[in-house]
């Protein structure tokens, strides 16, 4: 058997630490050689993290520091810039944060966002060929969006990105596959499945899918359509937008561990040893802009142990989701995309019902979709309506699946 290549993650971080070889124990060194720096620093500077101890003597100890969570990003987020004002290329801020009202902002020099394109290119370097056409379906908005940052990892490892952005209908992506021909999709799982539904096995080839929650039937699903194993990423915007890839081994996604430290707390924050889920915490050493220290994310996983098929000694994570409060999202999809001719469909819970919206192609049957997610539904009622899917449907949600109330 042909042996399986390296994550690409390994040489990158080679490359960028100038390391001969990338091992745990060069890893784990790099990694308390810069919280030790960000620490000292902000002393020295009187920021955000001041309080905390000027140095550790072993990544053990970080588990003693406390935690930094969202409230601090939506509050306090200018405060804890590390860097000028005038060095910031792109600031994100969300709409409206669940806790405070106030929206969260993250920050992001001109190094961090080529550190995201760096990690993108890792990535997709393992299923995009030179020549190849690669739709993009996240969003473009501006110089330093999420989609021009895709759009350029793809340039870089020569194929063209068909930016196609993540809100057409149904018909007009039809219209781009068959006028392009793209071999590679990057974009939402749901939305990978929903189109492959729509226009059919072959339409594509291979396909990296982020930004939100992956359920076991919808990884099967697509698979099955595509012919291929799914790349899987995962980032978050505390992180520039990319934190761990997918190597050919498909064995989790390794963390760019030489810019983020990894920790899984139980719901009290005590850590976790690999293999047991719980909250992720990063510590995101590598940011220029806005490193942030012990940081929970409120995403459930675990860290898979031991050393990953392909050689990396990088860590690895499981699939990642949303910590489950009531009905679950992802438990719901998994459910209900098991149903082959489900296209997509949208959650809202209202008066302890749980009502289903969904696009089918016209052989789904509503009663026994109903069932199967009354089985899921953590108590509640289900009342499913399904409407017959047309090209000028688009996808139910614009961004991240929920469930509405
Ligand atoms: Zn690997």
């Amino acid at each position: 058997m042909k042996a399986l290549p390296r994550s690409r993650l390994d040489a990158l971080i080679a490359e960028q630490e100038g390391l001969a070889r990338v091992d745990r124990k060069t890893i784990e060194a790099i990694q308390l050689e810069k919280l030790n720096r960000l620490l000292a620093r902000e002393k020295a500077r009187g920021g955000f993290y001041r309080g905390l101890p000027e140095r550790l003597d072993s990544l053990a100890d970080l588990s003693t520091l406390p935690f930094t969570g969202e409230e601090d990003l939506a509050r306090r987020a200018a405060g804890m810039l590390l860097c000028s004002q005038g060095e910031v290329r792109r600031v994100l801020s969300d709409a409206t944060s669940g806790t405070t009202g106030t929206a969260k902002r993250v920050f992001y020099t001109e190094g961090d966002l080529e550190n995201t394109v760096r990690l993108y290119t890792a990535g997709l370097g393992e299923l995009i060929f030179p020549g190849g056409v690669t739709m993009i379906c996240f969003p473009f908005s501006g110089p330093f969006g999420l989609g021009e940052l895709i759009a350029e990892a793809v340039r870089r490892l020569g194929a063209r990105p068909l930016k196609l952005g993540s809100a057409l209908s149904y018909g007009e992506y039809r219209e781009a596959l068959e006028r392009e021909r793209p071999d590679t999709f990057v974009g939402m799982p749901v939305q990978l499945l929903s189109l492959l539904r729509v226009c059919g096995r072959g339409s594509l080839q291979r396909a990296l899918v982020s930004g939100d929650a992956c359920p076991g039937s919808v990884i099967r699903a697509c698979e099955a359509l595509l012919g291929s194993q799914l790349f899987p990423h995962y980032g978050s915007r505390e992180m520039g937008m990319a934190g761990a890839i997918t190597c050919r081994a498909h064995a989790g996604m390794h963390l760019r561990e030489n810019h983020v430290i990894a920790e899984i707390v139980d719901e009290r924050g005590v850590p976790l040893p690999p293999g047991e889920y719980g909250e992720l915490v990063i510590t995101t050493v590598g940011m220029e802009a806005l490193p942030l220290i012990r940081y929970r994310t409120g995403d459930y996983t675990r860290i898979l142990p031991g050393p990953c098929p392909c050689g990396s000694e990088t860590l690895r994570l499981d699939t990642v989701r949303r910590r489950p409060s009531g009905p679950d999202v992802t438990v719901l999809d998994d459910a209900a995309f098991a149903f082959e001719g489900l296209i997509d469909c949208r959650y809202t819970l209202s008066g302890g019902i749980l009502q289903v919206e969904a696009l089918t192609r016209g052989d789904t049957d509503e009663a026994a979709l109903a069932q199967r997610l009354r089985g899921v539904s953590d108590g509640h009622g289900v009342s499913v309506r399904s409407a017959p899917v047309h090209s000028e449907d688009r996808s139910l949600y614009a961004g991240k699946r929920c469930i509405l109330r």
